[in-house]
Protein backbone atom coordinates (compact mmCIF):
# COMPACT_ATOMS: atom_id res chain seq x y z
CA UNK A 1 0.00 0.00 0.00
CA UNK A 2 1.49 3.49 -1.28
CA UNK A 3 2.71 5.34 2.14
CA UNK A 4 0.91 8.76 2.85
CA UNK A 5 3.51 11.76 2.17
CA UNK A 6 2.41 14.76 4.32
CA UNK A 7 3.92 17.95 4.03
CA UNK A 8 1.32 19.84 6.10
CA UNK A 9 2.14 20.53 10.17
CA UNK A 10 -1.81 20.42 10.93
CA UNK A 11 -2.14 17.33 9.01
CA UNK A 12 0.47 15.46 10.79
CA UNK A 13 -0.76 16.78 14.12
CA UNK A 14 -4.44 15.70 13.41
CA UNK A 15 -3.12 11.95 12.39
CA UNK A 16 -0.69 11.68 15.73
CA UNK A 17 -3.09 12.95 17.83
CA UNK A 18 -5.29 10.21 17.39
CA UNK A 19 -2.39 7.72 17.34
CA UNK A 20 -1.56 8.83 21.03
CA UNK A 21 -5.34 9.24 22.31
CA UNK A 22 -5.28 5.55 20.87
CA UNK A 23 -2.69 4.76 23.39
CA UNK A 24 -0.11 4.29 20.14
CA UNK A 25 3.71 4.33 20.68
CA UNK A 26 5.16 6.62 17.55
CA UNK A 27 9.01 6.05 16.07
CA UNK A 28 10.69 8.12 14.00
CA UNK A 29 13.26 7.77 11.67
CA UNK A 30 15.00 10.96 10.59
CA UNK A 31 16.15 11.20 6.85
CA UNK A 32 17.31 13.32 4.12
CA UNK A 33 15.92 10.92 1.57
CA UNK A 34 18.22 8.98 -1.10
CA UNK A 35 17.25 5.98 0.59
CA UNK A 36 19.47 2.54 1.17
CA UNK A 37 19.50 -0.51 3.09
CA UNK A 38 21.27 1.59 6.05
CA UNK A 39 18.14 3.31 6.22
CA UNK A 40 15.52 0.69 5.58
CA UNK A 41 17.25 -1.36 8.93
CA UNK A 42 16.24 1.68 10.78
CA UNK A 43 13.04 1.66 9.61
CA UNK A 44 12.83 -2.23 10.21
CA UNK A 45 14.07 -1.67 13.82
CA UNK A 46 11.26 1.23 14.21
CA UNK A 47 8.29 -1.17 13.30
CA UNK A 48 9.48 -3.82 15.51
CA UNK A 49 9.75 -1.13 18.84
CA UNK A 50 6.94 1.39 18.10
CA UNK A 51 3.00 0.89 16.40
CA UNK A 52 3.45 3.39 14.43
CA UNK A 53 5.90 4.75 12.22
CA UNK A 54 7.16 8.42 10.59
CA UNK A 55 9.95 8.51 8.36
CA UNK A 56 10.90 12.14 7.65
CA UNK A 57 12.05 13.07 4.69
CA UNK A 58 13.82 16.78 4.70
CA UNK A 59 17.14 18.12 3.10
CA UNK A 60 18.01 19.73 6.18
CA UNK A 61 19.99 22.96 4.68
CA UNK A 62 20.86 24.73 7.71
CA UNK A 63 23.09 21.00 8.28
CA UNK A 64 25.35 21.52 4.99
CA UNK A 65 28.04 23.95 5.73
CA UNK A 66 29.00 23.70 1.25
CA UNK A 67 26.22 25.07 -0.36
CA UNK A 68 27.76 23.03 -3.54
CA UNK A 69 27.10 19.63 -0.94
CA UNK A 70 23.42 21.03 -0.53
CA UNK A 71 22.78 21.16 -3.91
CA UNK A 72 24.37 17.71 -5.50
CA UNK A 73 22.51 16.42 -2.39
CA UNK A 74 20.80 13.46 -3.89
CA UNK A 75 16.91 13.58 -3.95
CA UNK A 76 14.94 10.53 -5.06
CA UNK A 77 11.61 10.88 -3.21
CA UNK A 78 9.38 9.16 -5.48
CA UNK A 79 11.64 6.10 -4.92
CA UNK A 80 12.27 6.52 -1.31
CA UNK A 81 8.74 6.63 -1.04
CA UNK A 82 8.14 3.02 -3.27
CA UNK A 83 11.04 1.56 -0.72
CA UNK A 84 8.99 2.57 2.26
CA UNK A 85 5.60 0.64 0.96
CA UNK A 86 6.71 -2.62 1.85
CA UNK A 87 7.59 -1.78 5.44
CA UNK A 88 4.22 -0.61 6.30
CA UNK A 89 5.38 2.66 7.31
CA UNK A 90 2.44 4.78 8.44
CA UNK A 91 3.58 8.03 6.88
CA UNK A 92 6.18 9.96 5.21
CA UNK A 93 6.79 13.64 6.68
CA UNK A 94 8.50 15.85 3.87
CA UNK A 95 7.83 19.06 4.53
CA UNK A 96 9.11 21.88 2.08
CA UNK A 97 11.94 24.26 3.59
CA UNK A 98 9.88 27.39 4.25
CA UNK A 99 7.46 25.19 6.40
CA UNK A 100 10.33 23.86 8.23
CA UNK A 101 11.76 27.19 8.70
CA UNK A 102 9.36 30.18 8.23
CA UNK A 103 10.56 33.40 7.65
CA UNK A 104 12.03 35.36 10.79
CA UNK A 105 13.12 31.40 12.13
CA UNK A 106 15.58 32.44 14.60
CA UNK A 107 16.23 29.75 17.14
CA UNK A 108 19.25 27.65 17.02
CA UNK A 109 19.98 24.57 19.46
CA UNK A 110 23.33 23.66 19.85
CA UNK A 111 25.20 20.92 21.87
CA UNK A 112 28.36 22.17 23.76
CA UNK A 113 31.25 19.98 23.95
CA UNK A 114 30.60 16.52 21.69
CA UNK A 115 30.03 18.95 18.69
CA UNK A 116 33.79 20.56 18.96
CA UNK A 117 35.59 17.46 18.25
CA UNK A 118 35.57 14.92 14.80
CA UNK A 119 32.86 16.61 12.25
CA UNK A 120 32.11 19.21 14.41
CA UNK A 121 35.69 20.54 14.08
CA UNK A 122 35.23 20.55 10.14
CA UNK A 123 31.83 21.29 9.35
CA UNK A 124 30.79 24.99 11.54
CA UNK A 125 27.39 24.91 12.49
CA UNK A 126 26.64 21.48 11.23
CA UNK A 127 25.57 20.08 14.34
CA UNK A 128 23.98 22.93 15.38
CA UNK A 129 22.15 22.82 12.28
CA UNK A 130 21.09 18.86 12.93
CA UNK A 131 20.61 19.56 16.70
CA UNK A 132 17.59 22.41 15.39
CA UNK A 133 15.93 20.19 12.77
CA UNK A 134 15.93 17.34 15.00
CA UNK A 135 14.35 18.88 17.87
CA UNK A 136 11.57 20.23 15.68
CA UNK A 137 11.32 16.84 13.82
CA UNK A 138 10.91 15.48 17.64
CA UNK A 139 8.34 17.43 18.37
CA UNK A 140 6.03 17.92 14.94
CA UNK A 141 6.36 13.94 15.10
CA UNK A 142 5.14 13.63 18.81
CA UNK A 143 7.57 10.70 18.90
CA UNK A 144 8.32 8.26 21.65
CA UNK A 145 11.65 6.63 20.02
CA UNK A 146 13.62 7.77 17.19
CA UNK A 147 15.94 5.35 15.49
CA UNK A 148 19.57 6.67 14.30
CA UNK A 149 22.84 5.00 12.96
CA UNK A 150 25.81 4.34 14.49
CA UNK A 151 27.02 5.36 11.01
CA UNK A 152 27.06 9.16 12.14
CA UNK A 153 27.82 8.23 15.75
CA UNK A 154 29.00 11.62 16.52
CA UNK A 155 25.49 12.49 15.94
CA UNK A 156 23.80 9.87 17.27
CA UNK A 157 25.58 11.19 20.97
CA UNK A 158 24.62 14.13 19.85
CA UNK A 159 20.99 13.41 19.60
CA UNK A 160 21.06 11.27 22.45
CA UNK A 161 22.28 14.18 24.72
CA UNK A 162 19.85 16.74 22.86
CA UNK A 163 16.73 14.50 23.71
CA UNK A 164 18.09 14.01 28.06
CA UNK A 165 18.86 17.81 28.07
CA UNK A 166 15.82 19.58 26.91
CA UNK A 167 13.35 17.08 28.18
CA UNK A 168 12.01 15.96 24.92
CA UNK A 169 10.99 12.24 26.09
CA UNK A 170 12.43 10.65 22.60
CA UNK A 171 14.25 7.35 23.60
CA UNK A 172 16.81 7.35 21.00
CA UNK A 173 17.63 3.97 19.67
CA UNK A 174 21.16 3.32 18.00
CA UNK A 175 21.17 0.64 15.15
CA UNK A 176 24.95 -0.77 13.57
CA UNK A 177 25.98 0.00 10.31
CA UNK A 178 25.30 -1.95 7.24
CA UNK A 179 27.65 -1.81 4.88
CA UNK A 180 27.73 -2.96 1.34
CA UNK A 181 29.73 -6.72 0.29
CA UNK A 182 33.03 -4.86 0.35
CA UNK A 183 32.66 -3.52 3.31
CA UNK A 184 31.62 0.41 2.28
CA UNK A 185 29.69 1.63 4.66
CA UNK A 186 26.09 2.72 2.68
CA UNK A 187 25.31 6.00 2.49
CA UNK A 188 23.52 8.22 0.06
CA UNK A 189 26.39 10.10 -0.72
CA UNK A 190 27.70 6.91 -2.43
CA UNK A 191 25.77 7.88 -5.10
CA UNK A 192 28.41 10.68 -6.45
CA UNK A 193 31.20 8.77 -6.61
CA UNK A 194 32.62 7.59 -9.72
CA UNK A 195 32.52 3.98 -11.28
CA UNK A 196 36.51 4.29 -10.71
CA UNK A 197 36.16 6.30 -7.38
CA UNK A 198 33.47 3.52 -6.33
CA UNK A 199 35.98 1.00 -6.80
CA UNK A 200 38.51 2.62 -4.27
CA UNK A 201 36.02 3.75 -1.53
CA UNK A 202 36.21 0.06 0.50
CA UNK A 203 39.68 0.91 1.60
CA UNK A 204 38.80 3.69 3.91
CA UNK A 205 36.81 1.05 5.91
CA UNK A 206 40.04 -1.68 5.26
CA UNK A 207 42.60 0.69 6.52
CA UNK A 208 40.16 1.07 9.75
CA UNK A 209 40.78 -2.64 9.88
CA UNK A 210 43.72 -2.52 10.05
CA UNK A 211 44.29 0.03 12.98
CA UNK A 212 41.89 -1.92 15.12
CA UNK A 213 44.09 -5.01 14.43
CA UNK A 214 47.05 -3.16 15.70
CA UNK A 215 45.02 -2.44 18.50
CA UNK A 216 44.10 -5.62 19.32
CA UNK A 217 47.73 -6.59 19.43
CA UNK A 218 48.87 -3.56 21.98
CA UNK A 219 49.99 -1.04 19.66
CA UNK A 220 48.94 2.72 20.24
CA UNK A 221 47.64 5.17 17.93
CA UNK A 222 50.57 6.76 17.39
CA UNK A 223 52.38 4.28 15.81
CA UNK A 224 49.59 3.08 13.67
CA UNK A 225 48.41 6.24 12.43
CA UNK A 226 51.05 7.04 10.01
CA UNK A 227 51.76 3.86 7.92
CA UNK A 228 46.97 4.35 7.71
CA UNK A 229 47.78 7.63 6.40
CA UNK A 230 50.16 6.43 3.77
CA UNK A 231 47.58 3.23 2.65
CA UNK A 232 45.32 6.07 2.49
CA UNK A 233 46.67 8.50 0.23
CA UNK A 234 48.10 5.38 -2.12
CA UNK A 235 44.06 4.38 -2.50
CA UNK A 236 43.44 8.29 -3.76
CA UNK A 237 42.22 9.45 -0.16
CA UNK A 238 43.63 12.62 -0.84
CA UNK A 239 42.60 14.65 1.81
CA UNK A 240 42.24 13.23 5.61
CA UNK A 241 39.97 15.27 8.24
CA UNK A 242 40.48 13.17 11.02
CA UNK A 243 41.53 9.10 12.02
CA UNK A 244 41.27 8.95 15.27
CA UNK A 245 40.76 7.27 18.64
CA UNK A 246 37.81 8.47 20.90
CA UNK A 247 35.67 7.70 24.05
CA UNK A 248 32.19 6.35 22.93
CA UNK A 249 30.68 8.38 25.70
CA UNK A 250 32.64 11.54 25.88
CA UNK A 251 34.16 11.40 22.23
CA UNK A 252 37.74 12.51 23.98
CA UNK A 253 40.92 11.04 22.33
CA UNK A 254 42.64 7.72 22.79
CA UNK A 255 45.78 6.43 22.54
CA UNK A 256 44.25 2.96 23.32
CA UNK A 257 41.32 1.13 24.24
CA UNK A 258 41.44 1.97 27.76
CA UNK A 259 37.17 2.11 28.08
CA UNK A 260 34.96 1.66 25.65
CA UNK A 261 35.58 3.17 22.19
CA UNK A 262 35.43 3.73 18.81
CA UNK A 263 37.95 4.34 15.64
CA UNK A 264 36.87 7.53 13.42
CA UNK A 265 37.82 8.63 9.97
CA UNK A 266 36.57 11.09 7.37
CA UNK A 267 38.24 11.46 4.38
CA UNK A 268 37.88 13.00 0.58
CA UNK A 269 38.18 10.50 -2.60
CA UNK A 270 37.77 12.16 -5.70
CA UNK A 271 36.00 15.20 -4.10
CA UNK A 272 33.37 13.17 -1.85
CA UNK A 273 33.92 13.46 1.56
CA UNK A 274 33.37 9.76 3.12
CA UNK A 275 32.89 9.20 6.92
CA UNK A 276 33.13 5.75 9.17
CA UNK A 277 33.43 4.14 12.14
CA UNK A 278 33.97 0.95 14.00
CA UNK A 279 34.08 -0.23 17.28
CA UNK A 280 36.75 -1.28 19.15
CA UNK A 281 37.39 -3.57 22.22
CA UNK A 282 38.48 -2.62 25.36
CA UNK A 283 42.33 -3.91 26.11
CA UNK A 284 44.20 -4.25 29.37
P1 LIG B 1 20.92 10.62 6.36
O1 LIG B 1 19.82 10.44 5.38
O2 LIG B 1 22.29 10.41 5.77
O3 LIG B 1 20.80 11.88 7.17
O4 LIG B 1 20.78 9.44 7.40
C1 LIG B 1 19.58 9.22 8.08
C2 LIG B 1 19.80 8.19 9.14
O5 LIG B 1 20.25 6.97 8.54
C3 LIG B 1 20.89 8.59 10.15
O6 LIG B 1 20.47 8.19 11.44
C4 LIG B 1 22.07 7.80 9.68
O7 LIG B 1 23.00 7.52 10.70
C5 LIG B 1 21.41 6.52 9.20
N1 LIG B 1 22.28 5.80 8.27
C6 LIG B 1 22.88 6.30 7.16
N2 LIG B 1 23.66 5.36 6.60
C7 LIG B 1 23.55 4.24 7.38
C8 LIG B 1 24.12 2.94 7.31
N3 LIG B 1 24.96 2.58 6.35
N4 LIG B 1 23.77 2.04 8.27
C9 LIG B 1 22.92 2.39 9.26
N5 LIG B 1 22.35 3.61 9.37
C10 LIG B 1 22.66 4.52 8.45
Amino acid sequence: MSVPIIREPAALRAMTAGWRRAGEAIGVVPTMGALHDGHLSLVAAAKQRADRVIVTIFVNPKQFNNPDDLKNYPRTEEEDARKLERFGVDAIWAPEGDIMYPPGFSTNVSVAGLTDVLCGAYRPGHFDGVATVVTKLFRQTAADFAFFGEKDFQQLQVVRRLSRDLDLGVEVVGCPTIREIDGLAMSSRNLLLSDRARVKAPRLHEVMEEIAAGLAAGRPMPELVPPALLALEKADFLKVDYLELRSCNTLALLESPREPARLFAAAYLAGVRLIDNIDIPVRG
